[in-house]
């Protein structure tokens, strides 16, 4: 594991955005808890999803589909015939792999594992033949545990917004282009995990299927890979740390025309952010097929009936929040804590001890975009000890609340809590001194620039919203 996926890791368990599920058991692999600040981050990469792509559009509907669907859904949409990865395992300790994960991730091919790998658990060299392994996790509808009864977790979304194609398109009287999108919980039992939540087995998916008139498939095509690269770059992502690949012709899953990814570059190499998919009429046609029901679209200005093409944009929100921690993630060698200090009467500034020994610390900051960060403000009584500031600070925060998320933090000298809020993005710190209560003014501090301005308690909440955009 890279120094700096450890690093985001460590700050993601100490500071409350994600744990590994089941901890006190030994934790399960490729499960994961998001805590109170990791599932804030979540909800607001959602919200800003929602709002870019369904409020602030007329052309896409939101549903919310169920995750257990009747069983031939996956019979028509053939995941349960493709949706599969080759499994091999290990003759000597039984550990299973992922057959073209191996060889340094070039695929193996049949009746070739035993050549070319070793066992990373046990060194042995010696496989089984690649036998394919159905991602899907099986259950049961009902108490009967037949194969009548069997049902599967959904892998993707997608296939609630095929389903109810024309349910959705006439009751909300949807001419074509139009779209359909949905988040929602998505389960694969991945062979392989690893590099912390990128392969997780349990995740939200965001995507879109967007119904278009064939012909005009791949213009609508490349409408949302550039769609799609522009929310990422104004959620804060770099440019440079994101790119387009292509799957080649005989790569593609069975459904798709053709499929970019939008790969980012985590600390363990480049991997898939996100895809957009020409799905043709694929999916459509098949569940008219199962489902003897009629899914086309009548075009009422030609009078004529067919199956819409599908595009689809798609993205993981756990490797989009992921890929954003990664940006966010700033390392300032020292001095932010003393730099804060000088900024502060000199009764009240840090120990000179404190201040050398601050300099050689690492000062962590933690630049997510305002739209997305957690926590908005902090609230900070200049020292815990004065009665009448804290009371003073305590009303500050109450007055916020109804507006941000805010947090209110007491103990520590007032360098060290600028820190702890930078540490989880925290946007604007306000300290509350004795100027404030003889002016009813306080000090906003800017995250990144650390700059300071005095702001009237009685213009705060209107100060804060312009700056944040709410
Ligand atoms: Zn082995």
């Amino acid at each position: 594991m890279t120094d700096l996926m450890s690093k985001i890791i460590s700050l993601c368990k100490r500071r409350g955005f994600i744990f590994q599920s089941s901890e006190i058991y030994g934790g399960v692999e490729a499960l994961w808890d998001y805590g109170p600040l990791g599932s804030l981050l979540k909800n607001n990469i959602k919200e800003e999803w929602l709002k870019r792509f369904v409020q602030k559009r007329d052309d896409i509907v939101l549903i919310d589909g169920s995750v257990l669907m009747h069983p031939d859904v996956w019979k028509a949409s053939g995941h349960l015939e493709h949706f599969t990865d080759p499994l091999v395992e290990c003759k000597n300790c039984h550990s299973r792999y992922r057959a073209d994960y191996m060889a340094d991730g070039r695929f193996v091919g049949q009746g070739k594992a035993k050549l070319k790998n070793q066992c990373p658990q046990c060194g042995g060299r010696d496989f089984t033949l690649p036998r394919q392994f159905n991602l899907m996790f099986k259950t049961f509808l009902g108490p009967v545990e037949d194969e009548a009864h069997q049902t599967y977790l959904r892998p993707e979304t997608a296939q609630s917004m095929f389903a109810n194609f024309s349910q959705i398109q006439e009751s909300m009287r949807l001419k074509i282009p139009f779209g359909i999108a949905q988040i929602g919980r998505s389960f694969r039992n991945e062979i392989t995990t690893g590099n912390f939540t990128f392969r997780s087995r349990e995740f939200d998916i965001a995507e879109i299927e967007y119904f278009v008139k064939p012909g005009l498939d791949e213009k609508w095509f490349d409408f949302w890979v550039s769609e799609w690269e522009k929310f990422f770059l104004d959620l804060g992502l770099k440019k440079e740390n994101l790119r387009r690949y292509e799957h080649p012709k005989k790569a593609l899953s069975h459904y798709s025309k053709k499929t970019i990814d939008i790969e980012y570059k985590f600390p363990f190499g480049w991997s898939e952010l996100a895809g957009i998919a020409n799905r043709t009429d694929f999916d459509l046609k098949q569940h008219s097929k199962f489902s003897g029901r009629d899914l086309t679209y009548f075009e009422e200005d030609s009078g004529k009936k067919y199956f819409p093409y599908v595009i689809e944009p798609t993205l993981g929100i756990e490797r989009l929040l992921l890929a954003l921690l990664v940006d966010a993630y700033t390392e300032v060698k020292g001095g932010r804590a003393k730099r804060a200090s000088f900024l502060l009467p000199p009764s009240l500034s840090l120990g000179r001890t404190k201040t050398t020994k601050a300099v050689k610390e690492i000062e962590i900051l933690l630049k997510l975009d305002k739209k997305i960060a957690p926590i908005k403000v902090a609230v900070l009584p200049l020292v815990r000890n004065k009665p009448e500031l804290v009371k003073k600070a305590r009303e500050v925060y109450q007055l916020l609340k109804p507006y941000f998320f805010c947090q209110y933090d007491e103990p520590g000298s007032i360098g060290r809590r600028y820190r702890r809020g930078d540490e989880i993005g925290v946007l604007y710190a306000l300290t509350i001194d004795f100027e404030t209560l003889k002016n009813d003014d306080l000090t906003v501090r800017w995250r990144d620039t650390m700059k300071q301005e005095r702001v009237k308690i009685s213009d705060l909440v209107n100060f804060l919203k312009e700056k944040l955009n709410i």
